[in-house]
């Protein structure tokens, strides 16, 4: 793991520690073992400190964003700003505090894989490209390190932190979109596997991923998104279906279009 997000934490000496979420002790308590153990409590993430900034995680039943709360959030910020950070659960931390056993930091921060949000290399893209076949861009550590930075060029989060679907032209956070290749993977030669700026594009996980992987919707060689005819027989998928028709797809060029010919030849259900 690059070490702007270190997989474990053993000592906690000169850095800045906050919480987030309930504890197994009051908020006052923890503040003073972490002096205890010679860190520097916080009440808020730092989106400037260029020191590791640690975010112990408890529980809570009503997170800002379902899943994880706003210094959560600050963390993500500051991955994306390439400023060290990390999170580990209140268990992990009670652990590192009780027995001086080295915390475990969690591999998912706000909402994305751990791989998704630090800042990539070419190489390490290049090496997992190298791998043939099906990745599981979720699963496999390969998968993830690729889909990293496709999303560094593909997904880019513009006004309020939102990334626009390059087929429905809707803008969703970026937890929401991937960066999809436009011919499968698994049917792409290495070189097609290695050309990151021309190979994948945004799409929303709200229906346009699924539907251009199963080939029910998909682009024509002017650029146009073509819908599977029986998606207008679907009555959840007839909204959908009538935004996405005739539009022009913005990730459409003369560097992608063979890609987005391939999708259309092979996979696209009329
Ligand atoms: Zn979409």
């Amino acid at each position: 793991m690059a070490s702007i997000y270190p997989g474990r934490i053993h000592s906690v000496q000169g850095l800045r520690v906050v919480f987030t979420g309930k504890a197994w002790a009051p908020r006052k308590e923890l503040h003073r073992t972490v002096v205890a153990m010679g860190g520097l409590p916080r009440n808020h993430v730092s989106l400037e400190s260029e020191e590791l900034e640690i975010l112990v995680r408890g529980d809570s039943a009503r997170w800002l964003m379902s899943d994880f709360g706003i210094k959560e959030s600050d963390i993500a910020t500051r991955l994306a700003s390439g400023l060290p950070s990390a999170i580990v659960s209140s268990d992990e931390f009670e652990r590192l505090v009780s027995e001086q056993q080295a915390a475990r930091t969690r591999q998912v921060v706000a909402g994305l894989p751990i791989d998704w949000m630090v800042p990539t290399t070419r190489g390490r893209f290049r090496r997992a490209a190298a791998i043939a076949g099906p990745l599981d861009r979720y699963h496999s550590r390969a998968g993830r390190i690729e889909q990293s930075f496709l999303r560094q060029l593909h997904v880019k989060p513009g006004q309020k932190g939102l990334v626009r679907c390059a087929l429905c032209n809707r803008r969703f956070p970026a937890e929401l979109v991937v960066a999809a290749h436009i011919k499968p993977r698994s049917r792409c030669s290495l070189i097609e596997r290695r050309d990151a700026e021309h190979v994948a594009f945004p799409l929303c996980l709200m229906g346009c991923d699924p539907l251009y992987e199963r080939g029910w919707v998909s682009v024509d060689a002017q650029g146009v998104v073509s819908i599977s005819s029986w998606m207008h027989s679907i009555q959840a998928l007839e909204t959908l279906a009538r935004r996405l028709e005739d539009r022009s797809c913005p990730s459409h060029s003369p560097q992608t279009s063979k890609y987005f010919a391939w999708h259309h030849r092979h996979r696209f259900v009329q």
